[in-house]
């Protein structure tokens, strides 16, 4: 028999009407032949509300005991569910993450799933019942009750479909699917049919809330196709599988995160370690670092830039002044009024021109851009958060979002089966572990910086153009922001067109008055990807880790959510390769 989960979210259960309509969708489900398992969230803003009233309480609750009071926020809509479908006539049995069975670590409030054992999930749905699952929450060794991190629902949920080896996990929220960006920033969003597993969870890690990123990790693990649906209409929605709507489109999707904070070390000695001593320091205070920007620098010293959650910059200041006190950096510098304009898309990996049209819109909308960071298929700048919805709004009409994609493909053959159900539940030990797909070694480019870019609008527009009509494709860019208003821009691009591009930039630089121009003919890019590198903060840190010990410089970083990439000489290339594979082996896919 098919199998169903539903997923419905805090307003789609936020009163008893609501439930009432959220239990007819179910008992639909259950007689068009399926069995169906609900995951509810706690209703309306029930969560915000209880931990203000920890708030009252005490300045910092024991985050056992936050767990303890979360968890009773999805207890209480679990067992109203169950009474809802019970008085429309069917049956139901709600179950607490204890009693479904899932294990997590004891990383209280953002624990990691461990395992689900579905034997009395599975009995219930035999007996021909509904289960009404409690999203959000698990338990440890201890059987303490653990909760997994804000919008953690959506993980239940996807991870109950992987381990049941649902059909499709049907995510019912209040909007009536994946847009373009947020509507309700943007109202000229459009909603899109089909979006990839990895767009998604680039997207979802630089700030599209409606999924839980750590959701999408577990759905491209295990190949479960989510549908993100209204709760108040039956119109369809979008999907979320492996193969988007357009994947030819540079861009798909744009975000904005308005609370960031930046934090500069300057003048750091440029040699090896000099990473790893700063963000194993940010680590062990369990702060999660997002954008990482490290420049090579001129006259042996190197700024490194990063951005942090804003209420987590009094901690992240702290660990660094020490780490930089130690290094002998020249100073340390920050911004708190700062917000994150991100695109994302598939196309981007093979187009070029997608920097240069984006860094031009800005520039024409008069935002200057303090930071940029790219990978293969997203593009981040940090701009002042007074400017960060014209930066979106900006972007997002650049790359015409808000209208339908030229040629949309058709739908994809279904992704391949997970095996039987026992194989995957031996691999489900575990879940939520880090995998590393790939480690990659590319010895093909070349890099160049430009030193003592006027911090202004249009410069990274500029160099763009100029290198782009030069038709010189340009893999990373890095640029940060530097002392006395002044910015580092660096970039990597193939070594067969090094001489023209290094032209290039030295007459741009001089045209616009910057400092001087370093370049590299030969640097090699080492790159770690697979799935759960941003949540799984340790990656990054075990690559410089391990680069640090081999006496290995490393000249730029850069992050996203499914790689990390860092440029080093080019002689030291296969030896870094080599001590990648020995510091990943026991993680390897
Ligand atoms: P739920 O309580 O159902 O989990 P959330 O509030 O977590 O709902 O997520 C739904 C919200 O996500 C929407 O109301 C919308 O404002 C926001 N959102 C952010 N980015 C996007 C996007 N790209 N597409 C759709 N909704 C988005
Ligand atoms: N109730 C939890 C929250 O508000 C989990 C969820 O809704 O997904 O974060
Ligand atoms: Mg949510």
């Amino acid at each position: 028999m098919p199998l169903i989960v539903q997923k419905f979210g805090g307003t789609s259960v936020a009163d008893s009407g609501k439930i009432l309509a959220a239990a007819r969708k179910a008992i639909l489900a259950r007689q068009a032949g399926n069995q169906v398992v609900v995951v509810v969230s706690a209703m309306g803003h029930q969560t915000d509300e209880l931990i203000a009233l920890a708030r009252q309480i005490s300045d910092h609750p024991p985050a056992r005991e936050m767990d303890m009071l979360l968890s009773t926020g999805e207890q209480v809509s679990v067992a109203l569910m169950a009474m809802a479908i019970h008085s429309l006539g069917c049956q139901a049995v709600s179950m607490t993450g204890a009693q479904i069975g899932i294990r997590t670590d004891s990383t209280h409030t953002k624990a990691r799933i461990h395992s689900i054992s579905t034997e009395r999930l599975r009995k219930a749905l035999e007996e021909g019942q509904i289960v009404i699952a409690a999203g959000f929450q698990g338990i440890d060794e201890q059987a303490n009750i653990t909760t997994l991190g804000r919008g953690g629902s959506d993980t239940t949920a996807v991870a109950l479909a992987a381990v049941l080896k649902a059909d499709i996990c049907e995510i019912f929220t209040d909007v009536d699917g994946i847009y373009t960006t947020d509507p309700r920033l943007l109202p000229e969003a459009r909603k899109v049919s089909r979006i990839s597993y990895d767009e998604m969870l680039e997207l979802a890690s630089l700030g599209a809330g409606v999924m839980h990123s750590r959701s999408i990790e577990f759905a491209k693990k295990f190949h479960v196709p989510i549908h993100v649906r209204s709760s108040f209409s039956d119109v369809p929605g979008s999907l979320i599988v492996a193969v988007p709507e357009a994947p030819s489109l540079p861009v798909c999707g744009a975000t904005l995160v308005k609370n960031e904070a930046r934090v500069t070390l300057l003048g750091v000695p440029d040699r090896p370690g000099t990473s790893l001593a700063i963000f194993s320091r940010i680590a062990a205070r369990h702060i999660a670092v997002d954008m990482i920007v490290q420049n090579v620098g001129s006259d042996g010293r190197a700024d490194i830039s990063f951005t942090v959650v804003r209420d987590e910059l009094p901690y992240t200041l702290q660990a660094v002044s020490q780490a930089a006190a130690e290094l002998g950096a020249e100073g340390v510098t920050h911004d708190e009024e700062v917000a994150k304009v991100s695109v994302v898309g598939l196309g981007m990996a093979t187009q070029t021109g997608v920097a240069r049209r984006m860094f031009r819109a800005l520039a024409d909308a008069n935002v200057n851009i303090q930071m940029i960071t790219t990978s293969e298929i997203k593009i981040s700048v940090l701009v002042s958060r007074d400017q960060g919805l014209t930066a979106l709004r900006t972007v997002h009409r650049a790359f015409a979002l808000h209208e339908p994609p030229p040629v949309v493909e058709a739908a994809a053959a279904p992704a391949p089966s997970n095996g039987d159900a026992r194989a995957v539940v031996a691999r489900l030990h575990g879940m939520e572990d880090l995998a590393i797909s790939e480690l990659a070694l590319d010895e093909s480019q070349a890099r160049l910086t430009i030193n003592g870019i006027p911090d202004v609008p249009g410069v990274a527009a500029r160099v763009f153009q100029e290198i782009a009509e030069a038709g010189i494709f340009v893999d990373m860019i890095v640029q940060s922001t530097g002392r006395a208003g002044k910015a580092n821009l660096s970039f990597t691009v193939p070594q067969a067109v090094f001489p023209q591009a290094l032209e290039a930039t030295r007459r741009l630089a001089e045209m616009l008055s910057c400092g001087s121009v370093t370049s590299s003919p030969r640097v090699a890019k080492l790159s770690v990807s697979g799935i759960g590198m941003r949540s799984h903060t340790d990656v990054a840190i075990r690559m410089f880790r391990a680069l640090a010990e081999a006496g290995i410089n490393v000249e730029m970083i850069n992050t996203s959510e499914v790689r990390v990439n860092v440029v080093v000489d080019g002689a030291a290339g296969q030896q870094g390769l080599c001590v990648l594979e020995q510091a990943f082996a026991d993680v390897r896919a």
